[in-house]
């Protein structure tokens, strides 16, 4: 075994490396985005049981289940997006799989959001981040902590209005900072979406998918325990499910970290 992977096992065992569970749970419960009714809406996770050790199968238990792709804790593939439906290897089955391991850089607006639902992280505030703690490094997860996974009530945790959800995300131009300048695998948050509650009102609409996925980049939506993890430091394992010409899929997201 290559010393890196025999030491690599050898601190996960001692404790000194720890795996973080950035997944939230996946249940009929798990809150879904809501689109204006024009639009289709994404069903809610439906589990049924196949058998329980009884006359449907005697020694065994099962269930089957429907979900949407965007269900829960998931990945958002480019062709997700119309600015991304022409880039190569753009659905899940097709991305290289090295790209779904990566260090994270982790930015918390967790402050600014408790003030703010609507909070945007803004370019100074990625340059601030970087001043401190160095530059993004290509390949990297961005993820935008805002403690709002610790918000057990989906209506607290949706935020809708009579004017569409609000919940906190990045400002347009930091979403084209980070596709155009820095050549990260994409963005992780911990809200519902990959943009901001509001961001149905900007121009163009949801402008984090829009530029992320135009550019071949990923998302990684309803993310947890985003507050136990450094600034930097951390590697993120997020691989979707490999659904044929898949746009994304719920997924378990782990972190190791020291
Ligand atoms: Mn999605």
């Amino acid at each position: 075994m290559s010393l890196v992977l025999a030491e690599l096992l050898e601190d996960l065992t001692a404790g000194r490396l720890r795996i973080v569970d950035l997944t939230q749970p996946l249940s009929p419960q798990t809150p879904l985005l809501p689109l204006p009714s024009q639009w289709n809406n994404s069903p809610a996770f439906r589990m049924w049981e196949l058998s329980r050790y009884d006359e449907r199968g005697p020694a065994w238990y099962w269930n089957a289940f429907e979900t949407g792709e965007h269900t829960g804790t998931h990945f958002d593939a480019p062709v997700h997006w119309v600015s991304g439906k022409d880039l190569p290897d753009n659905t899940v089955d097709r991305i290289p799989p090295k790209k779904f391991v990566g260090p994270a850089c982790v930015i918390d607006i967790s402050a600014e959001a408790a003030k703010n639902p609507n909070h945007l992280l803004t370019l100074d505030g990625v340059r601030g981040w970087e001043e401190q703690h160095g530059h993004i490094p290509a390949g990297a997860w961005v993820l935008l902590r805002t403690d709002w996974s610790k918000r057990r009530d989906p209506k607290d945790y949706i935020n809708l209005k009579e004017n569409g959800p609000h919940t906190p995300g990045l400002a347009k131009e930091t979403s084209a900072f980070l596709a155009q300048q820095r050549d990260v695998l994409g963005v992780g948050v911990e809200t519902v979406g990959t943009d901001a509650g509001q961001a149905a009102t900007f121009d163009p609409p949801f402008p984090n998918h829009y530029l992320m996925h135009g550019s071949g980049r990923f998302g990684l939506a309803s993310l947890s325990n985003l507050d136990q993890l450094p600034p930097t430091g951390a590697i993120v394992i997020a691989a979707p499910l490999k659904i044929v010409g898949g746009s994304g899929s719920p997924l378990r997201v782990i972190a190791i970290t020291p």
